[in-house]
């Protein structure tokens, strides 16, 4: 059941978002991505004639209250953003609680004060889970970035509700996009993978193999594959204990029918450093004393080729150390590509960890056609798991 299926008139939707946002000094929000994304669920709740109560957690406060990790600092953002007054009541469970939840009114807002105040919240406690489910007669996950954690509130809470729960807008949005890159989306499907290390990576590559055409492997994962086929890689970061598993991967890329691009020449540097003096290599032939750290002009001619032919993309992971400007040219000639290969029709889904930072950070967001708002949750989809959040809204 879909959010749209439920008449919200006169009914408490309990809804968990991922309000986990940044602030600064002064406990202002200094980035509200995370409460945008959740606007159209809770707009769609108040407008049928309901009321939302809101939960989240914000930051580490490991089942202790700490008032500088209280919510009550994103009330009057919230409320902005929302265009709706929202109450604050400065605990997730108990009698203060009970009495804001029972003198809400329609088309009015709620917001618990931080789950993680808490121990039994991590713990996916029951009795904990219970006492929340509480507050809503209908219960609505819209937290991505929480999904692959089995927290009371993210995943328990949903066995109170049988026929009263659905996904919020955002996280039906996230689970189509990942659907449309691993099943239903257009070909040829190709997929960039860059990043520091292939450990990391290395069950997303063997769960995707078997739904994409091109695999085009870059940053510092580069490396390791290079010296399994024999090539020097000079200082480049790289993990000799892992050349046999590259190797196998390009074995069972190849026994699939996978065409893997990895690059051909990097910019190489003679210190981890924005300032270092660089050089374009070989990406074979990386001398002693240099380490890649972007990806060179003729490897970005060849991927271009692969990204404009392409009908759906999934990048996760920059191609070079783009947070020093001086190797952030390959990193932002992806982004160049893959929204171009937008413009012309392409679906496009950026998603999981630095990815996400590089494509905000040089204004690729808006030229993409999905970027994911959850980092471990987006990796753990990809590697083919099932998110608990995800799977106990779908128990009936
Ligand atoms: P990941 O979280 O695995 O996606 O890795 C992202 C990190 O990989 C970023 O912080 C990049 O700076 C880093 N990275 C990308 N390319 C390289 C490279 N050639 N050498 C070292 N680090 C890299």
């Amino acid at each position: 059941m879909t959010i749209d299926d439920f008449d919200f008139k006169d009914k408490k939707a309990l809804i968990r978002v991922d309000f986990n946002v940044p602030l600064n000094d002064a406990f202002e929000v200094t980035d509200t991505n995370r409460i945008e994304a959740a606007k159209p669920t809770i707009i769609k709740i108040l407008e049928d004639g309901g009321s939302a109560v809101l939960m989240s957690h914000l930051g580490r406060p490991k089942g202790k209250a700490q008032p500088e990790l209280s919510l009550s600092h994103i009330v009057d953002t919230v409320s902005e953003i929302i265009g709706v007054e929202v109450k604050f009541v400065p605990d997730c469970i108990g009698d203060q609680v009970e009495k804001a939840v029972s003198e809400l009114e329609s088309g009015k807002i709620l917001l618990l004060e931080n789950l993680r105040f808490y121990d039994e919240e991590e713990a996916g406690d029951k009795a904990f889970a219970e006492k929340l489910s509480h507050w809503g007669d209908i219960y609505v996950n819209d937290a991505f970035g929480t999904a692959h954690r089995p927290h009371a509130s993210t995943t328990v809470v949903a066995s109170f509700f049988p026929g009263k729960k659905c996904f919020g807008y955002l996280l039906a949005n996230e689970i189509k996009a990942i659907e449309t890159v691993m099943e239903t989306g257009e070909k040829p499907v190709t997929a960039i993978l860059g990043g520091a290390k292939v450990s990391s990576k290395i069950t997303i590559i063997e769960n995707i193999l078997d739904k994409i055409d091109h695999l085009i492997i870059g940053g510092g994962m580069t490396y390791t594959f290079v010296k399994a086929q024999g090539g020097s890689v000079g200082d480049s970061i790289c993990e000799p204990d892992k050349t046999d598993l590259a190797l196998s991967i390009l074995e069972k890329a190849r026994q699939k029918g996978v065409s893997v691009h990895l690059p051909v020449d990097v910019v190489a540097a003679d210190a981890f450093d924005n300032d270092a003096n660089t050089r374009v290599m070989a990406v074979d032939a990386i001398e002693d004393g240099w380490q890649g750290l972007d990806a060179g002009p003729r490897t970005l001619e060849l991927f271009r080729k692969v990204i404009l032919e392409s009908k759906t993309i999934l990048w996760n992971g920059p191609v070079g150390v783009f947070e020093m400007p001086s190797f952030a040219q390959g990193t932002i000639a992806i982004g160049n590509d893959i929204a171009e290969a937008t413009a012309s029709g392409a679906f496009s889904l950026v998603g999981g960890g630095d990815s996400v930072a590089a494509v905000k950070q040089f204004g690729f967001d808006s030229k993409v056609s999905y970027v994911s708002t959850g980092g471990g949750a987006m990796l753990e989809s990809l590697e083919g798991r099932t998110l608990p959040g995800i799977a106990a809204i779908q128990d009936q």
